[in-house]
């Protein structure tokens, strides 16, 4: 089928294939429970982040409510490639990566349920020397921290993967990266969450933060006011308005990122893999999810002109690495036409948007079937069965905040998770429930701070969105 023929038929299936992978509006909802009256700790956002923070601080003897104004994972924690990935890690990052790899198995084994957990490994292919000399260049990092990852030359990447046909250089390989289903997943972690004591409620938009003499003090939703001393913000690509509209300002942007699904034989890699045009993984149904790993789309509004200078570091870096429109469709966080400001009285921009479910690019996603069928001749015809999108939310240095803002004694931030969230989703909930708790954490956290973009720190990129 030729592109343009193909991107059509993706694009007509985007709306029923919605309701096999990732989760939307249509999806039902599992949680009307009411509102508490006061707990020690309101979770606003139900994605990974939110929902592991809750798991933790519950099995620290606290009392959480966990609000969501759509459905549990509706937005990027049930969009994303499911990759769990230690490889390619900023240095930071890599660490507390480490931990949520064992934590994802821990939970996985805690539930009844499967959550798709598999170790696949993970493959970076090099294009030429010089990309793989750049991944050479993070294997000290791999070392210092204990991860298995390894060079792969070109004759053992073959081996790895017979059946692809391209003239890659090498590769990098680590074995024990993993993958989940994360439309399974992180549904599964909030039963899990449910079942051992934390309320959630779903259709539930937390619309601001009540304060005292600089205290929080409440949480107002739709559905009225719950008390509490602590809030923790993990709204993924909502946090900056949710936290604007309470006075704090965080330089927080977000891109869409486009996957489709694909049906083929089996290959005898069964990991995850990516070069410079394309990443795929086997999914638990026998097919592969594709995406193009370096390629973003990104809406103008008024945020990013507020940003801007923040991002300069990160475009100058990779120019041509995203493609601009001159506005987001009507509601998204960073529309025109979204309100900034708010009455804790009135409907909010998060009532507004449920679940905010972009349409994919599916001329993109046509030419990464093309791509594939390409790289994997042997699979067989490759036939798409369903495209989604997902708006990734991110920081000026691609890595993101988790900190307690210190004029309001109560606000901890964690958001800006990038396209690595889901990974090390379950570690960060685990440092959160021992910071909102005043335990030590276990890590140096300075990286992540929030008076990192107005203290004058040089920006320090990351290595990819
Ligand atoms: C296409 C794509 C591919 C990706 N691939 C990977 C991958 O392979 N591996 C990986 O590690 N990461 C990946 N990511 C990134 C990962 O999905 C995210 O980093 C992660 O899911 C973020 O989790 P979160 O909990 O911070 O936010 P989200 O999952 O976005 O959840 C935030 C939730 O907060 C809710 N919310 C917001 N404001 C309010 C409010 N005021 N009241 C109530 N609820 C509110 C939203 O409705 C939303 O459900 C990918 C992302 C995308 C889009």
């Amino acid at each position: 089928m030729n592109s343009s023929r193909q991107a059509k038929r993706l694009w007509n299936a985007c709306s029923t294939a919605l309701v096999d992978f990732p989760i939307s509006d249509v999806s039902p909802i599992e949680y009307s429970t009411a509102l508490p009256e006061s707990v020690d700790v309101v979770i606003v956002g139900g994605g990974i982040v939110g929902i592991s923070a809750a798991i933790y601080l519950n099995r620290l003897g606290q009392r959480v409510v966990l609000l969501e104004k759509g459905r549990i994972a509706g937005e990027q924690s049930s969009r994303n490639w499911g990759w769990i990935r230690q490889q390619g890690r900023d240095p930071d990052e890599l660490p507390i990566m480490v931990e949520a790899s064992h934590l994802w198995r821990e939970l996985s084994a805690q539930t009844d349920e499967t959550i798709g957990l598999v170790q696949g490994g993970l493959t970076y292919m090099a294009k030429d020397s010089a990309e793989f000399e750049k991944f050479a260049a993070w294997m000290p990092h791999a070392n210092e921290n204990g991860v298995d990852s390894r060079m792969l030359s070109r004759a053992e990447l073959e081996k790895l993967m017979p059946e692809a046909r391209c003239n890659w250089s090498g590769g990098i390989y680590t074995a024990s990266d993993m993958r989940a289903e994360p439309w399974v997943a992180v549904p599964t972690l909030a039963r899990l969450a449910v079942s051992e004591g934390v309320t959630i409620c779903e259709g539930c938009a937390a619309r601001g933060i009540e304060t005292s003499a600089g205290q929080i003090t409440a949480v107002m939703t739709e559905n009225g006011i719950v008390k509490t001393p602590q809030v923790i913000v993990a709204g993924g690509a909502w946090s900056s308005l949710f936290l604007r509209n309470a006075g704090v300002n965080i330089p927080q942007l977000s891109v869409r990122a486009s996957v489709v699904a694909v049906d083929g034989a089996p290959m005898t890699y069964q990991g995850g893999g990516a070069d410079s045009k394309i990443a795929f993984r086997t999914r638990a149904d026998g097919g592969y999810s594709l995406a193009a790993g370096e390629f973003h789309e990104f809406f103008i509004g008024p945020d990013a002109f507020r940003a801007f200078g923040k991002y300069l570091t990160q475009v100058k870096h990779d120019p041509f690495g995203t493609r601009y429109y001159p506005a987001a469709p009507k509601g998204y966080p960073d529309a025109w036409g979204t309100p900034r400001r708010w009455a804790l009285d009135e409907q909010s921009p998060f009532e507004r948007m449920r679940v905010l479910n972009p349409k994919p690019n599916a001329a993109k996603c046509a030419s990464l079937v093309d791509h594939f069928s390409t790289l994997f001749p042997d699979l067989g015809p490759i036939k798409s069965k369903a495209a989604w999108a997902g708006m990734i939310d991110t920081m000026p240095d691609l890595v993101p905040v988790v900190d307690q803002v210190d004029d309001v004694s109560g606000l901890t931030i964690a958001t800006g998770m990038s396209g690595h969230g889901f990974g090390i989703g379950p570690a960060i909930g685990r440092i959160l429930a021992k910071m909102v708790t005043g335990q030590d954490t276990g890590y140096d956290l300075s990286r992540f701070r929030l008076s990192r973009f107005s203290d004058g720190s040089k920006m320090v990129l990351g290595p990819a969105i």
